[in-house]
């Protein structure tokens, strides 16, 4: 017969507890260590174009603000490294808010190939300036339906082309392809940049992570881009995937549910 002995019991449960309280202590250590590094982080970050914009200021009261085209230079470069703080702080404020699900999604049916034909519309300049085709591939003229954050998953794609204009040599290309297969989408965005050496792949996602090569080149950025990108499409129950070979480019891909057009016709949307 096994009877329970209520003491061995007590002690048991104890045991237990203590068990939990230190599970529980390594945790918030675990958090507290996460918290200071991404505090440290920030302020590296924030003090980078804090400390240029205060150059670029301070070389002007020393009087390079009497040259009018040097002043001119020095004016634009101080514009530039506080428009790169403003994306930085609210590039932080998103991933907190993501992080901390603050943010929720709005969802809705659209034809993700409006959404695109936005991005590379934004996305235009940018790709001029370094001489860089941005094309899209489509399988052929008919609407492609997904129900999706429309404005959230445009900053996803504008992410991705973005960085493939960023990382890439001039005269570069970046293409995005939509493939669609049966009840889903595939979203690639791809580029013939500098690609990324295998090391680094899982870590890119991270925020602030940078390959070291494109740290050296002084990209702008606030390498919080794709940790934003792979919170959103979580947030899409979906998850980005990533090929990459250095010195060959990069393709960054993911699938969404395709919402068929009967679906879409008949529901309230
Ligand atoms: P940021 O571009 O602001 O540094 P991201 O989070 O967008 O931050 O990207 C993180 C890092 O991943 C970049 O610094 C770069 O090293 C690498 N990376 C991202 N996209 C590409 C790409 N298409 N080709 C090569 N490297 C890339």
């Amino acid at each position: 017969k096994s009877s329970k002995n209520p003491i061995s019991g007590i002690k048991s449960q104890i045991r237990d507890y203590a068990e939990m309280k230190e599970e529980e202590i390594a945790q918030l250590k675990k958090m507290e260590r996460y918290r200071k590094e991404f505090l440290a982080n920030i302020s590296h970050e924030l003090k980078t174009p804090i400390f240029a914009t205060q150059g670029f200021i301070l070389t002007l009261l020393d009087g390079a603000v009497n040259d009018k085209t040097v002043r001119d230079r020095f004016l634009k470069k101080a514009a530039k490294s506080l428009n790169a703080l403003n994306i930085l702080v609210e590039d932080l404020l998103t991933v907190s808010k993501i992080e901390a699900g603050e943010i929720s999604m709005d969802f809705e049916v659209f034809d993700i190939q409006i959404m695109i034909v936005d991005v590379l519309e934004q996305v235009e300049q940018k790709a001029e300036k370094k001489n860089i085709t941005v094309s899209l591939e489509v399988p052929n003229d008919d609407p492609i339906y997904v129900n999706a954050d429309y404005n959230r998953l445009k900053q996803v794609v504008i992410n991705l082309v973005v960085n493939g204009i960023k990382y890439n040599e001039k005269g570069g290309w970046v293409n995005v392809i939509l493939q669609v297969h049966d009840n889903l989408v595939t979203l690639m965005v791809k580029d013939n940049g500098m690609g990324i050496p295998l090391e680094d792949q899982n870590r890119i996602f991270e925020r602030f992570y940078r390959v070291e090569k494109s740290r050296t080149k002084k990209q702008g950025g606030s390498g919080l881009g794709l940790a934003i990108c792979k919170h959103i499409l979580e947030q899409h129950n979906t998850s980005i995937t990533l090929q990459s070979e250095a010195e060959v480019g990069s393709t960054f891909s993911f699938d969404l549910n395709l919402v068929q057009d009967t679906e879409y016709e008949n529901s309230e949307f």
